[in-house]
């Protein structure tokens, strides 16, 4: 279960984004409320990307912070999805995903493991970069450690109980552990919320 969108009701523009003006000038709606649940700005040349594919969603819930990059293979991800295709990886159970992650973290190279799973090393690339099966968790290229302000939310999503620790996980492209560790107190314990 999710937290519902939360669509934006003044201007938007062509694409459907929400517009506000802060100091004169016109920003993305979605873009601030990110913003403003990191507490900082976003780094340069990132975006506030969606996890609902609603444009005039600001719900920071589900908003995250990717790069243009990221945002073209979530697309591509979804769009094949959507149209039922299988993308070659379709055939990979969870736990091979899994498997893949481990070895890659283990300094085994794309090319050697895509010839053991009998896929391309792109694909390969898909699977570390968390870009794909999210839901699985695992180490990922994209592993990083949250910020506070991120445990802070981290800890009240998981404590209104809307959202599994893998749907944050995936929220923040994070790893399930991390998420784990959290609510279980074993990391970011000082924080308070
Ligand atoms: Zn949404």
């Amino acid at each position: 279960m999710r937290f519902d969108c939360v669509m934006w009701d003044g201007a938007v523009d062509k694409d459907g984004y929400g517009l506000l003006s802060t100091d004169g000038k016109a920003h993305r709606a979605n873009r601030f409320f990110l913003e403003k649940k990191l507490g900082r700005p976003l780094g340069a040349g990132m975006w506030a990307l969606h996890t609902c594919d609603e444009p005039g969603c600001v719900n920071p819930e589900h908003l995250w912070e990717g790069t243009r990059d990221d945002n073209r293979e979530d697309m591509l991800e979804k769009g094949r999805e959507a149209r039922g295709e299988s993308h070659g990886l379709a055939k990979l159970t969870d736990s091979q995903i899994a498997e893949i992650r481990h070895l890659y973290a283990s300094g085994v190279t794309q090319d050697v493991i895509g010839a053991k799973f009998n896929v391309t090393g792109n694909n390969v690339g898909f699977v570390v970069r968390g870009a794909t099966w999210r839901h699985v968790g695992g180490l990922t290229k994209k592993q990083r450690r949250l910020t506070d302000d991120e445990a802070v939310w981290v800890k009240k999503l998981y404590k209104v109980g809307l959202m599994t620790q893998v749907e944050i996980a995936a929220a923040f492209s994070v790893s399930n552990v991390a998420v784990s560790r959290i609510v279980r107190g074993l990391a970011k314990a000082h924080i308070d919320y």
